[in-house]
């Protein structure tokens, strides 16, 4: 592709496309910098993708799910023999530390793989001598995906693979700010598949909105902020588009009496600084029985403590920086406002005065459940520590925002726990564990944090439409 000496293209039905609407910067926020331009489309390749991917559903739709798994082995294959060029570009557009970026190379590569082997075979929902009846499984059609900047190639592979194999047509937009290390996975997708089965499309200000709004796109996947699948529902509301949200969350974590603080500090850490905090579902509240407060948020401070914070591509760096400005500029504002108001960070203090986006992992404690480093959804490297006395005030605490995306339970007693999980309003509940996915396992969100699932058998079908067929005999 030569992104790195050349500008790059837009990839519409098949063909490396010039962007009709010339080109924008991308950053670096190592560095705070511009390091490589990114290829505006206009609305009109926006239709003309459109057009081709309705021209290419017949065919594609007609292949069975073995023969376009075969397919997604192939591009799997693709990327992996460029999973270092890759990982490189995430890390340089996105700022995680590299072995971040190949694990999320890695996680797609599994993704891809697993959905390669899924099929939706007729079910047969009766057999009787005057009739049978048959549950279809059809393509949705053309799917608009738009992806977000925390993990760019692993969540537009979650939106664009499944609806692949389901034999829909796909136009991806993948965020203005990580549009790179796409359009890299959209050249090799362009490579493998016929013309208009998968084109991207990307820039800001008016695609998102012209996707959830066409005619001619069937659905929109979404991941993002709440209120952005909010106005997606609306402007899908005419077409009446099938749709999938996967929206914020503000994920609450329970810590009871009997937990072992040596062992679930480690991966309470990494489960809430997960990508520098900017994870759909990391830990965002931490609820911790009063006993137990000190002893674990002085044991998560020292992990923080020991991180080396900065530019992603040094071998050394264990925590990245920010991924934009905009960000940056609100979670430092959630900080300075914790502190503010009472807050106190046991992870030390801000000392980075370099250029790029950095800010040191943050423990927060002396924070009451109304602060806005509690209330808001951080999508940063903070952390609040919230005490609680009695383990039915903190599930109500837990449950008390608009949003449930997920929720986990640490402790000993496996009983007490499975009874604290089964309280919790939330898509996800983990037990001694937080923010791992896997492709088998459904994953979405209660409340305002979103519509549908991905992943599994119910994800996969998520990308179809069911038809019944009444055979009298
Ligand atoms: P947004 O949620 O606002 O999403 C931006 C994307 O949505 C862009 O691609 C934009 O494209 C598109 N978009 C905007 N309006 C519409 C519309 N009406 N219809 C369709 N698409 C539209 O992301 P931000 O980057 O602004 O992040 C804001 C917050 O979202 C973060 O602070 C974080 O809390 C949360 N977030 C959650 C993520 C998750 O994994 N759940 C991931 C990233 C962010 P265009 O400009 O072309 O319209």
């Amino acid at each position: 592709m030569g992104i790195f000496t050349e500008q790059p293209h837009l990839f519409i039905n098949g063909q490396a496309t010039a962007p009709a609407d010339g080109f924008f910067d991308v950053i670096n926020p190592a560095t705070g910098a511009v390091f490589a331009q990114a290829p505006q489309a206009s609305l009109g390749q926006l239709d003309e993708a459109v057009a081709g991917a309705q021209k290419a559903l017949p065919a594609w739709g007609a292949l069975s799910y073995a023969e376009r798994g075969a397919v997604l082995l192939d591009i799997a294959a693709a990327i992996e023999a460029r999973s270092a060029e890759l990982a490189k570009l995430i890390t340089l557009e996105q700022g995680k530390p590299l072995a971040v970026a190949e694990g999320e190379v890695q996680g797609t590569l599994a993704w891809i793989r697993y959905t390669a082997a899924q099929d939706l075979p007729v079910e047969v929902l009766e057999d009787s001598p005057h009739k049978r009846i048959e549950l279809h499984r059809k393509p949705i059609g053309v799917v608009g995906s738009i992806t977000p900047w925390n993990w760019p190639v692993m969540i537009a592979t979650w939106h664009i693979f499944p609806a692949l194999q389901c034999g829909n047509a796909v136009i991806n937009k993948p965020s203005e700010l990580t549009p790179l290390s796409t359009l890299l996975l959209a050249q090799i997708i362009s490579d493998h598949v016929p013309a208009g089965v998968f084109s991207v499309v990307c820039g800001a200000g008016a695609l998102g909105g012209a996707m959830s709004g066409h005619k001619g796109i069937d659905k929109i996947v979404f991941t993002g902020s709440t209120a952005t699948g909010q106005k997606i529902m609306v402007s899908a509301a005419e077409t009446l588009k099938k749709l999938t949200l996967e929206l914020g969350g503000n994920d609450a974590a329970i810590v009871l009496p009997d937990a072992n603080v040596a062992e679930i500090a480690p991966k309470i850490f990494a489960t809430a600084f997960i990508n520098g905090g900017q994870t759909c579902a990391a830990i965002k509240r931490l609820y911790v029985h009063q006993d137990l407060v000190a002893p674990l948020s002085q044991a998560l401070a020292d992990i923080a403590k020991q991180q080396i914070v900065g530019p992603g591509l040094d071998p050394s760096t264990t925590f990245g920086p920010v991924q934009n400005k905009a960000q940056y500029d609100k979670v430092k504002g959630l900080i300075d406002a914790a502190v503010a108001a009472g807050g106190e960070i046991l992870s030390g203090a801000q000392t980075f005065t370099e250029p790029g986006y950095y800010i040191q992992p943050t423990v927060v404690v002396n924070v009451d459940d109304h602060h806005s480093v509690v209330t808001e959804e951080q999508f940063g490297p903070v952390l609040p520590v919230l005490a609680y006395t009695d383990i039915d005030d903190a599930i109500q605490r837990a449950n008390a925002l608009s949003v449930g995306l997920g929720a986990s339970v640490w402790g000993s007693d496996m009983a007490i726990m499975h009874q604290v999980a089964d309280q919790l309003e939330a898509g996800t509940v983990w037990l001694n564990n937080h923010a791992e996915l896997a492709p088998h396992a459904p994953f979405g969100g209660w409340k305002l944090s979103g519509i549908g699932v991905e992943f599994g058998l119910d994800g996969l079908k998520a990308n179809t439409i069911v038809q019944t067929k009444q055979i009298s005999r």
